[in-house]
């Protein structure tokens, strides 16, 4: 089959890659429908994640079961399925506390390398959860949303405790930014500011529910949030980066007793203990449980309530996936769909 494998930084080849077969018994194969790049393949991409030798890349999937293990009950071959960046037993204690990335079998998606044509999930039966029939072709973009960005970006709202009577901040506005901001207006938030300063961006916050956009970053961006919120700084504010100008910005820009959900993936963030012990702030965050949210969102979806496949501006076959990477690192693109 064919598969993308990033050799080095800057280097993305789609190549042809051994197809994956059933191992243990409770793995599936499927064949993908579609699958896209992440901002944190970005972080490998631009060099500051080493990149040991040629790595299969990509952990967001929806598609088609083609077969399954002998010890698999809930999920059969010809069922639409998405699953997320972790495969779990949805069994454990951890996973039935809803914390499914710390599973206690957790196996992480990105090694099996999504961004391909097939693709084998441990776990099947926690890891997948089947749509209620074959999806119509224009609801797969939203679907593989849900597959990690929706699903983390929801995470990044109830984490920051987003709801009725709360006034919301998003740092960040790449694809997760602006799902949170969706995720907020679906969880009852009165007010929405997003951060951003790029107009097609402020634009798909706007229609996922933002009432006021912030162009300013760093400290003039918290004195912006400030000023919004009568000096007090919002109750829930969504971390959605992962560097330290961001998670400060975050953290300042939160009123004391206020929640930060942080759903960046951290890179060289160190917080100042004194500044943390005095900010009076509650901090959540983490590698999303999407797996909790699935049958929620892909009910949403499948009743076009929401559309969170709009941040998908660019649509390329997986063959292309190279200029896929090239786009969102120049950020001409907020995210790339590959059609498989
Ligand atoms: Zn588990």
């Amino acid at each position: 089959m064919r598969g993308v494998v990033m050799h080095a930084p800057g280097d993305v080849r789609v190549e042809q890659r051994e197809d994956p077969r059933i191992i243990h018994p409770t793995d599936a194969v499927i064949r993908l429908s579609a699958t896209c790049v992440c901002g944190s393949d970005l972080w490998p991409y631009r060099g500051v994640e080493t990149v040991g030798g040629p790595t299969p890349m990509g952990h967001e999937y929806v598609g088609v079961v083609e077969e399954v293990g002998s010890e698999v009950t809930s999920i059969q071959p010809g069922q639409f399925v998405v699953g997320s960046f972790f495969a779990s037993d949805n069994t454990c204690e951890i996973c039935r506390a809803g914390y499914q990335p710390s599973c206690v079998h957790r196996v992480g998606m990105g090694a099996l390398g999504c961004q391909a044509e097939r693709l084998r999930v441990p776990l099947a039966d926690g890891t997948l959860v089947a749509t209620p029939g074959t999806p119509d072709d224009d609801l797969i973009p939203s679907l593989l949303a849900a597959s990690d960005v929706l699903g983390t970006g929801w995470f990044g709202a109830v984490a920051a405790q987003a709801g009725p009577g709360r006034t919301v901040a998003v740092v960040g506005d790449g694809a997760v930014g602006l799902l949170a901001v969706l995720a907020a207006r679906q969880l009852g938030a009165e007010r929405i500011i997003a951060m951003s300063r790029h107009e097609p961006r402020q634009k798909l916050a706007a229609e996922f529910g933002a009432t006021d956009i912030v162009t300013e970053r760093g400290d003039e961006g918290v004195a912006r949030i400030k000023e919004l919120t009568d000096g007090l700084g919002a109750h829930s504010v969504i971390e959605a980066v992962g560097t330290q100008e961001s998670m400060m910005q975050a953290i300042r820009s939160t009123r004391p007793g206020g929640h930060v959900g942080f759903v960046g993936v951290s890179h060289d963030v160190a917080l100042e203990g004194q500044e943390l012990f005095f900010s009076h702030v509650h901090l959540h965050g983490g590698p999303a449980p999407v797996r909790q949210y699935l049958p929620e969102l892909i009910d949403l979806i499948w009743q076009r309530k929401i559309d969170p496949g709009k941040v998908f501006d660019l649509t390329l076959p997986l063959d292309q996936a190279a200029e896929a990477y090239r786009a969102m690192d120049e950020r001409r693109a907020i995210k790339a769909l590959l059609r498989v």
